[in-house]
């Protein structure tokens, strides 16, 4: 499999080349040059495999020959390792919980899955050393410093709004050790994203050590997110209609791999993009046009993205035609208000704790559904609750239980290094 970037102004890469680098030379995403169709067979006996080897017949076309199918079939089993299960939330209404895995996020998939390539790369002396750098909000960090933990050849720098992230969020990026640093920056999100692409854009510090990056824009942390919908269809009833698909989405990374596995023909019917009070995307399946905006803060924090950069590659998957993408996409923005009366309604009729996210994602296909009654669909229920204690324990009224994986991190000592949110501190800490 060749990448192309959606730029068109750099060479093909394989697999490799597009893990490696992150982004193209020219500064596009990077797009898979033929979208493989799954095999009768797999389709057919898709219900009776075992999630490691759905997951190696998904990723083996794109990986191509960059890693031998022994070693990912290895990378795809530790991918996947927990539980994905499809869970009735209400009539019509199931969610695929993606939030077992070790930081509880959904994210967890994607950054086990890009780690263990970077590794396997760097291992072989493929790459030179690796030093990933990334800025979070909460989530995407968690899931990268322990999708990374240990792993040879790489080291992890993430930079996270100090004073700005939940405390289980803090505990998951600043107890782990190893070949993991938090940087604890005087700011905001914002602040540590513009540091971010700074670091990324200076050639002194390119030339000390080789950066890439570990967001939806790499194509192993994307690429990988089509097995939720695989593992949907595993547990969706024979023979019943296709579900109806709503997604709660920020960046629009998972979205837009649910709709590449329907490209390659699963079985899934019409998605929702799901979104808070940040809408650059359903204002653009109203009017035709797209425009980026400022993100505004909102419940549903993982959600705030004003210009999501996955929005390209669903643009490419439906050739750039409106009409196309209408047909298999729709959108909706859910207030916080929205969000929290599902959570209450929810709760007090179903004994389901939603997150705000998960919330989102009922609202929008609850009201799809008011239209369409006649449709069963399933949310993607993409964090656990406990992380949302603010927005979560007041509707219910008491502390949630906190999971295992999380109990195991408390008392363990926090280590971060505080940076102010001039580059030249950062810089200074990366030479
Ligand atoms: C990252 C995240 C999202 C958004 O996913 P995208 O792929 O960026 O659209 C939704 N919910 C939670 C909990 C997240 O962490």
């Amino acid at each position: 499999m060749k990448y192309y970037s959606l730029r068109h102004q750099s060479p093909l890469v394989d697999f490799r080349t597009a893990t490696v680098t992150g982004q193209a030379p020219d500064g596009g995403l990077y797009f898979p040059e033929t979208i493989p169709k799954f095999l009768p067979g797999f389709r057919r006996e898709l219900r009776t495999l075992s999630k490691a080897t759905v997951a190696l017949n998904v990723m083996q076309p794109y990986v191509g020959s960059a890693i031998p199918a022994a070693d990912l079939h290895r990378i795809c089993a530790e991918a996947v390792d927990f539980e994905f299960p499809l869970v009735p939330v209400a009539a019509g209404v199931s969610a695929l919980e993606l939030f077992h895995g070790p930081t509880l996020a959904f994210k967890d998939v994607g950054a086990r899955f890009m780690s263990r390539c970077l590794g396997y790369f760097a291992q072989r002396g493929d790459t030179p050393p690796v030093t990933v750098l990334v800025a979070t909000s909460g989530d995407t960090g968690g899931a990268v410093a322990s999708g990374f933990l240990g792993v040879p050849g790489v080291e992890v720098v993430i930079l996270y709004p100090s004073g700005k992230v939940s405390p289980v969020q803090e505990q998951q990026l600043t107890t782990l050790g190893q070949n993991i640093t938090a940087l604890e920056v005087q700011g905001t999100f914002d602040d540590c994203q513009a540091l971010v692409k700074q670091a990324f854009q200076d050639p002194e510090l390119a030339k000390k050590r080789f950066l890439t990056s570990a967001n939806s824009i790499n194509v192993a942390r994307w690429l990988p997110q089509q097995l939720y919908y695989c593992f949907t269809m595993q547990q969706w009833p024979e023979g019943a209609a296709a579900p109806v698909v709503s997604v709660p989405s920020g960046n629009f990374g998972n979205i837009c791999a649910g709709l590449l596995a329907r490209a390659s023909g699963l079985a899934l019917g019409h998605f929702i993009a799901a979104c808070n009070a940040n809408e650059p995307v359903p204002a653009y399946l109203r009017t035709g046009t797209f425009t980026p905006r400022p993100a505004v803060p909102t419940f549903s924090n993982a959600m705030d993205v004003g210009n999501p950069s996955n929005f390209v590659r669903i643009l490419e998957l439906f050739d750039n035609d409106l009409a196309k993408m209408r047909a298999a996409l729709g959108a909706d923005t859910v207030s916080d208000a929205d969000t929290v009366a599902a959570i209450r309604q929810v709760w007090q009729a179903h004994r389901y704790l939603l997150d705000p996210h998960g919330a989102v994602a009922y609202t929008a296909l609850r009201r799809y559904q008011a239209q369409h009654p006649e449709v069963a669909g399933i949310i993607l229920a993409t964090a656990h609750p406990v992380k949302f204690p603010d927005v979560v324990e007041p509707v219910l009224g008491r502390a949630i239980e906190l999971p295992a994986v999380v109990q195991a991190l408390q008392g363990r000592a926090k280590r971060s290094v505080p940076v102010s949110i001039d580059y030249e501190d950062l810089k200074a800490y990366l030479m």
